[in-house]
C-alpha cells in the first residue's frame, strides 16, 4: 500500500489493540505504561523473576566455551520452543532464532532506512563465554548472590530474553513489528562476533531494522557507543636448540620478551579511553632448549577508531622492531622470522543519544523510576553499529562482578527492575 506518512500512520492507529500508542517518542514509557496489557505483562514478568534465575541457572551450568555453544544452543531452542516462539531454528553460524510476529503485516524488507511502518526488532543475549571447556561451570548461591562462570556474563542476558517472550505471550502483548529473539554465538573472545555477523550478513540479511543486545547486569546502563578492538596473535619462530650447546642463536622467547616490554611502556590517551593487553603468551618446550616458537595474543581496544589505528601502528612498529634487536643481538644467526595475524576486529561505533532508539531506552528506563547511564562498550551491538543500524546493548538487571573470572558473581537484589526494563524496551522498539 502506497501511502503518505500521516496517511499511515492514521491506519496504524485504528489497526492496533495498543491504542494509546502509536508511534515511538520520547515519553513512549510512560504511554505504555497506561497500557492494560503492558501493565499485566510487567506484573507477569516481575512475578516470574525466580524462575528467570532458575532459567539463568539452569543455562549456565551448560558449558557453552568459544566455538563450542552447540549444546547450550539446543537448550536454549528448546526453551524458545517451550516460550511459545515460532520458526524456532539454529542457523548455519550456531545462532539460535525464534520469531514473534507483529500485529501489523510485514512488509517487505526495508533495511536500516526505513519509512514509518513498524520495524523488525532483534532482540538478544550471547550463548558463549570466555571459558574454556574443562571449566567447572556449577552455580553456587550465597543469600542473593550467585556465583558461577558467565553468570552475569550472559547467563542473565539469556535468562532475560526468554522472560520478555513469556510475559509478552502470558500477557498476549501485540507488538506492532515483529520481534526475532536470539541467542548468538562467538561474541567473547576470539569469537570476534562471528554469530552476529553471520546474522547480519546471511542468516537475516537486510531484514534487520533495529538491534539490542541483553549482556551481563545493571538495570540502568545504555549501551550506545561501541569500543573498536583489535585483536593479534602473534608467532616468532626460529632454529631453536639446545640452550648450551647452541647458545648464539637468536631466541623467539626472548624477541617476545622485547616486544612485550616496549608495548608495557604505551602511553594511550584516557580521553577517549584506549587500552592495551598481552593476554596470553607461550612457547618453548623445555628449561635447557632454546624455543623454535613463541606466541602471543594482544588486545586493544579504544572507542575513538583514530586512537585505535595510532596505537594498531605502534604495536606493529614495536614488533618488527623486537624481530630487528633480537636477530641483530646475535649478529643474526639463527635468523628469528615473525607472524602477526589479525585474529579478532571490531570495529568503533555509535548510535547517537539523540536517536529514536536510545531516546526509547532513557524512556522506559525512567518510566520504571530508574536514572538511565549512557555509556560505552564492546559488545555484539558494535558489528550493528558498524553496518549503521541502530542498536544498543543493555543489562538485564541485578549487580554483576567480576566479569570474565572464574569466581564471576551475580547479585539477584530488585533484579527483576533489569526485567522489566527488557520487557518494556521490546515493546517500545517494536513501534515505529
Ligand atoms: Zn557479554
Amino acid at each position: 500500500m502506497q501511502c503518505t506518512r500521516f496517511a499511515c500512520a492514521v491506519t496504524i492507529v485504528l489497526a492496533w489493540p495498543v491504542a494509546a500508542v502509536a508511534q515511538q517518542g520520547p515519553d513512549i514509557g510512560q504511554r505504555l505504561m497506561r497500557d492494560t496489557a503492558v501493565l499485566a505483562a510487567l506484573d507477569a514478568i516481575r512475578a516470574d523473576e525466580p524462575r528467570t534465575i532458575e532459567d539463568q541457572v539452569r543455562l549456565c551450568e551448560v558449558p557453552a566455551p568459544p566455538f563450542k555453544e552447540a549444546v547450550r544452543a539446543r537448550v536454549y531452542a528448546e526453551a524458545f520452543r517451550a516460550a511459545g516462539l515460532m520458526n524456532v531454528r539454529i542457523d548455519k553460524e550456531g545462532n539460535v532464532l525464534g520469531e514473534r510476529p507483529g500485529v501489523a503485516a510485514p512488509g517487505p524488507s526495508r533495511g536500516a532506512t526505513s519509512s514509518s511502518s513498524p520495524p523488525h526488532l532483534v532482540f538478544s543475549a550471547h550463548l558463549d563465554t570466555v571459558f574454556p571447556e574443562e571449566t567447572n561451570v556449577k552455580v553456587t548461591r550465597d543469600g542473593s548472590t550467585l556465583r558461577g562462570p558467565g553468570i552475569s556474563d550472559d547467563c542473565r542476558g539469556l535468562a532475560v530474553v526468554l522472560a520478555v517472550v513469556r510475559a509478552l505471550n502470558g500477557a498476549n502483548v501485540r507488538t506492532p513489528g515483529p520481534i526475532t529473539f536470539v541467542g548468538t554465538v562467538g561474541e567473547e573472545g576470539l569469537g570476534d562476533l562471528r554469530g552476529v555477523k553471520a546474522l547480519f550478513g546471511d542468516t537475516l540479511k537486510g531484514r534487520i531494522d533495529r538491534f539490542v543486545s541483553i549482556d551481563g547486569a545493571t538495570s540502568a546502563g545504555i549501551t550506545h557507543i561501541g569500543v573498536g578492538s583489535r585483536r593479534y596473535r602473534v608467532t616468532f619462530k626460529g632454529p631453536g636448540g639446545h640452550s648450551y650447546g647452541a647458545f648464539g642463536i637468536a631466541n623467539p622467547v626472548h624477541a617476545l620478551g622485547r616486544v612485550i616490554e616496549a608495548i608495557s611502556n604505551f602511553e594511550v590517551p584516557s580521553e577517549p579511553k584506549t587500552t592495551f593487553n598481552v593476554g596470553r603468551i607461550g612457547g618453548g618446550t623445555s628449561v635447557n632448549a632454546i624455543a623454535s616458537e613463541s606466541w602471543m595474543e594482544v588486545d586493544m581496544r579504544s572507542a575513538d577508531p583514530a586512537a585505535l589505528r595510532s596505537l594498531d601502528g605502534r604495536f606493529r612498529q614495536a614488533v618488527a622492531r623486537a624481530l630487528a634487536a633480537e636477530n641483530a643481538r646475535w649478529k643474526n644467526q639463527g635468523r628469528l622470522t615473525v607472524d602477526v595475524a589479525l585474529v579478532g576486529e571490531r570495529p568503533a561505533g555509535r548510535t547517537a543519544a539523540a536517536s529514536p532508539i536510545v531516546e526509547a531506552a532513557v524512556s522506559v528506563t525512567r518510566a520504571l523510576g530508574i536514572t538511565p547511564m549512557l555509556q560505552e562498550g564492546s559488545t555484539d551491538a558494535n558489528h550493528a553499529m558498524g553496518l549503521s543500524i541502530p542498536a544498543i546493548t543493555t543489562g538485564g538487571g541485578g549487580r554483576g562482578s567480576g566479569g570474565h573470572a572464574l569466581d564471576e558473581a551475580w547479585d539477584s537484589t530488585n533484579s527483576w527492575q533489569g526485567s522489566q526494563r527488557a520487557l518494556l524496551l521490546a515493546i517500545a522498539l517494536s513501534y515505529p
